[in-house]
């Protein structure tokens, strides 16, 4: 069934703080943006940089407030949310960044970091966070023996595995995937998207997958949204818009 509906969303970012009863310029970053995520869909959104697609994933886990336009969750307006409600409701969904090293606590080991987001609900036992921390690493093809180790001892490819563990910590539906291979060579791209595709049949799982690269979004996408200026101008099966003429 339909997860995620996203209605006519917009987002426009003051430009600097106006004085008197001057109209402060905006940032139109969003506008009028509506779309919809099935249960195990990949919906690509694609654009150059800066037609607003990391505000798009702001929006949707809610770490922006909308200019205007809704969110629903499971047809459940995010914005109507009380701060629990909004904090389960972000358990349904989890962000992977392009970065994972910058995002990643570097005084931190691979299972603490990895185990985190359960921990911020719930308090585990030394022994629930090494099984929780043993099995994460497996899902992303890594050894539970790294769980020791600090991300900085990490090549690029094992630092995204462990944004993405860290991501399926709690068990998400939707993950939100921004510029999540693009720091990366080609060849280990590669294995990362092909984990993915993995991960979403084992587990049904569903993503926004946003990227600038059209040759990834092929790979990976069922559905494509290209966003030029803050709007969605076409969106369309991945076959219909890789089709050749
Ligand atoms: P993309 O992810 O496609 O590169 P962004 O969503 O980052 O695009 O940015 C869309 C537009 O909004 C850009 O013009 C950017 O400069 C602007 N923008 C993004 N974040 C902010 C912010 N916090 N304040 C003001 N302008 C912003
Ligand atoms: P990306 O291209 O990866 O989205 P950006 O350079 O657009 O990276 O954004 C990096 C950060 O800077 C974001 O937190 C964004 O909100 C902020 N930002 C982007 N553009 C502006 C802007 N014009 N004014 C203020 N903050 C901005």
């Amino acid at each position: 069934g339909q997860l995620l509906k996203v209605e006519n969303l917009t987002k426009h970012y003051p430009l600097g703080t106006g004085f008197l009863n001057k109209t402060v310029p905006v940032v139109r970053a969003v506008e009028d943006v509506s779309f919809s995520v099935e249960a195990g869909e990949t919906l690509c959104i694609v654009g150059e940089s800066g037609c607003g697609k990391s505000t798009v994933a702001r929006l949707l886990m809610r770490l922006v407030e909308p200019t205007g336009g809704r969110v629903l969750i499971d047809g459940t307006d995010i914005a109507g949310l009380k701060t629990h409600e909004l904090r389960a409701s972000r358990r349904r969904m989890q962000m992977v960044f392009q970065d994972p090293y910058s995002s990643l606590n570097p005084r931190l080991t691979a299972g603490q970091i990895i185990t985190e987001p359960v921990e911020n609900f719930e308090r585990l036992s030394r022994k629930q966070r090494q099984a929780l921390a043993a099995d994460l690493l497996r899902k992303v093809g890594m050894r539970p023996g790294m769980m020791h180790r600090f991300p900085s001892e990490f090549s690029g490819g094992q630092r995204q595995r462990l944004g993405i563990a860290r991501a399926l910590a709690l068990q998400p539906s939707l993950i939100i995937a921004d510029e999540a291979v693009s720091a990366l060579d080609v060849s280990v791209q590669a294995q990362i998207l092909n984990l993915l595709l993995d991960l979403q049949q084992e587990m049904g799982l569903a993503f926004v997958f946003i990227s600038h690269d059209l040759g990834v979004v092929e790979h990976i996408g069922h559905r494509v949204a290209v966003m030029y200026l803050g709007r969605i101008v076409e969106l369309a099966p991945c076959e219909a818009l890789f089709a050749n003429p």
